[in-house]
């Protein structure tokens, strides 16, 4: 009873908010609250709403929706993963990326340029070959280059220590900030409250079980939270006094001045050895290396000494780089996990706190369908399309740890 009146008051509050085409002021009461408004939140806030849920409200401390790690993203999407249920997340998630504009109405620039893992030690051969068997098993379509076959599709680069490379047709590139504001502006057609400025600073619990959060703009009772803060998720999980293992982690890429050298239909290459990556954007060429010296830390500066290595070792693999300037750079934050796996689901210990979060890298590409698979955990009680259990907070403290060998 109390339920169906809640529901009744926040949806008029919401309704109100669509005719007025802004929110002056938080909503009291939620049915889900989702803590971030990045890929996550907003896939999130979507899917709650698409599904019957009339009281989604998605705080965002910045003033922009998508503005903190997705918007620091490459933008590639792929199938290409080590774990079957990696490959089960790309396998929900990129077609609804295929299906978005349609869907949603919004342009999100999707290139199917295929991905080109370039590989250099036997022992990634060995292992590559193992995910190649795993991914057709699961439907993905992928094949195994001959070192030639790389370097004739690759003419511009320069590998000549190249053993195998894998192909991935169906793999690409689309846009993050298309996905966010696609998502976030269908969510508010639905009836969701998505607001900007307002940060999380607490959240209420009572009786074992989530009853609100605290906000700076007021408090929200609710029933439910989902955390998708990003790099920033064991902090929302410390004030629910959970320890949630992501950690934070400075990644930084360069975009450089026009290329004309670059075919416009260049690949996504990985030179999987080295960690290091280029795609097509614009006239010009993106790339970001790896630093596996980099430790945790909320560091968004970049760190120019890893730049002079990663742009050394950049031009080595594309000479044309030589020629080229740097247009744009930046750094963001991986937010990485123990087992380079997100944490997903329902958190046992505490009823109505759950976790969209940890996708060590690649986040952008499995949004869509990890926030489709929360909404089903949230108002269904179990994500139904996708197994996702193995993927709960609790496989920390069961020591039932992952390995992903393909994390970049
Ligand atoms: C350099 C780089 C390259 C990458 N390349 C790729 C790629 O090619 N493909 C791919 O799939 N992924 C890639 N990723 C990873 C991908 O960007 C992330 O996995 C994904 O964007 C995570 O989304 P999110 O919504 O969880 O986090 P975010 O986008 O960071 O969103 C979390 C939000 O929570 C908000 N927040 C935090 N605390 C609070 C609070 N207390 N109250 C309210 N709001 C709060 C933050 O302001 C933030 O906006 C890359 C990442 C980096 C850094």
């Amino acid at each position: 009873m109390w339920y169906t009146k809640w529901r009744q008051v926040t949806h008029r509050i919401a309704a109100w908010a669509r005719q007025k085409g802004r929110v002056v002021s938080t909503p009291k009461t939620a049915e889900v609250v989702i803590v971030g408004g990045g890929v996550m939140g907003a896939s999130a806030a979507y899917h709650l709403a698409r599904k019957g849920c009339r009281s989604v409200v998605l705080l965002e401390r910045d003033s922009f929706f998508g503005s903190e790690t997705t918007a620091k993203c490459a933008g590639g999407v792929r199938y290409h993963f080590g774990t079957e249920i990696n490959i089960r997340l790309s396998l929900l998630s990129l077609p609804m990326l295929d299906r978005f504009e349609e869907e949603l109405g919004q342009p999100i620039d999707l290139r199917k340029c295929g991905y080109l893992f370039v590989l250099t030690r036997e022992a990634d051969v060995e292992e590559f070959r193992k995910q190649m068997i795993l991914q057709r098993g699961l439907g993905v379509r992928t094949e195994l280059l001959e070192a030639e076959e790389v370097r004739r599709r690759l003419p511009r680069m320069d590998f000549p220590d190249t053993l195998a490379g894998l192909w991935g047709p169906d793999d690409g590139i689309a846009d993050p900030n298309g996905v966010v504001q696609g998502y976030m502006a269908a969510a508010r057609r639905l009836g969701a409250v998505c607001l900007t400025d307002v940060e999380v600073i607490g959240v209420e619990i009572a009786g074992g079980r989530v009853t609100g959060v605290r906000t700076k703009g007021g408090n929200i009772s609710c029933r439910a939270v989902l955390n998708a803060a990003g790099p920033w998720a064991a902090e929302i999980g410390r004030m629910a006094g959970l320890e949630i293992p992501v950690a934070p982690t400075r990644r930084q890429l360069f975009i450089s001045t026009p290329v004309p050298e670059i075919p416009p239909d260049f690949p996504f290459v990985f030179d999987f050895a080295q960690s290091l990556y280029f795609h097509r954007e614009g006239p010009g060429v993106l790339s970001g290396m790896s630093n596996p010296g980099q430790g945790p830390g909320f560091y968004q500066n970049i760190d120019e000494d890893w730049e002079l290595t990663h742009l050394e070792t950049a031009a080595a693999r594309m000479p044309s780089l030589e020629n080229a300037g740097i247009a744009n750079h930046w750094a963001g934050l991986y937010e990485i996990t123990p087992d380079a796996h997100p944490i997903l689901g329902a958190v046992e210990r505490l009823a109505g706190f759950f976790c969209l979060t940890g996708f060590s890298g690649h986040g952008f590409m499995h949004g869509p369908g990890a926030g489709f698979l929360l909404a089903e955990e949230i108002l269904d009680g179990r994500a139904k399309t996708v197994d996702i259990s193995s993927l709960n907070l609790n496989r920390f403290e069961r020591g039932r740890l992952l390995r992903e060998y393909s994390v970049v």
